[in-house]
C-alpha cells in the first residue's frame, strides 16, 4: 500500500473565511500516484474544519450567517473566555461544521458527485494554521 502526506498552510486576512481547497488536494493525489484509495483532509486546529459542500458565494454567506446567529462571537458569553481566550464562539462553530473530509479516490481522481467540492473552513484566522492531507491506497 502507498502512503503519501503533505501539509496545507494558511493565514487568512480574516476572522472566517472558507476556502476552497480541492485543486491543492488534487495535485497532492496525482502526487502520490495513488489511483485506488482514500484521502484524508483536516486542519491541525481545534477552531478550523474541513467539509464538502457547494462552491457558491451566496451559500457561503449563509453559512457565516447561521454560524453568526447560532454562536456569536462574545467574549463575555462563554466559560471558555475566562481562561483569557476570546475565540470559543470559534471552537462551537468547528464542531458544528466537523474535523475532516474523507474521500474516495477512483482511477486517480476524487469520486465526487457534480458539486461537490472540498473546503478549508476558517474560524479563528488570521494567524498561521495548517491542513494535513493523507492519500492511502494503491
Ligand atoms: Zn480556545
Amino acid at each position: 500500500m502507498k502512503s503519501y502526506r503533505e501539509y496545507l498552510s494558511f493565514n487568512t486576512r480574516k476572522r472566517q473565511e472558507f476556502i476552497n481547497i480541492t485543486p491543492q488536494v488534487e495535485e497532492i493525489i496525482r502526487k502520490s500516484g495513488v489511483k485506488e484509495g482514500l484521502v484524508l483532509v483536516n486542519p491541525m486546529h481545534i477552531t478550523a474544519s474541513c467539509f464538502i459542500n457547494d462552491n457558491e458565494s451566496g451559500l457561503h454567506q449563509d453559512f457565516l450567517d447561521f454560524l453568526e446567529k447560532m454562536v456569536p462571537y462574545d467574549v463575555e458569553k462563554y466559560r471558555h473566555n475566562r481562561t483569557g481566550e476570546d475565540n470559543a464562539d470559534s471552537h462551537i462553530k468547528r464542531q458544528l461544521f466537523g474535523r475532516e473530509v474523507v474521500a474516495a479516490i477512483t482511477e486517480g481522481k476524487l469520486d465526487f458527485g457534480t458539486w461537490e467540492q472540498i473546503f478549508y473552513g476558517e474560524f479563528d484566522g488570521m494567524r498561521k494554521k495548517r491542513v494535513l492531507v493523507k492519500v492511502i491506497g494503491e
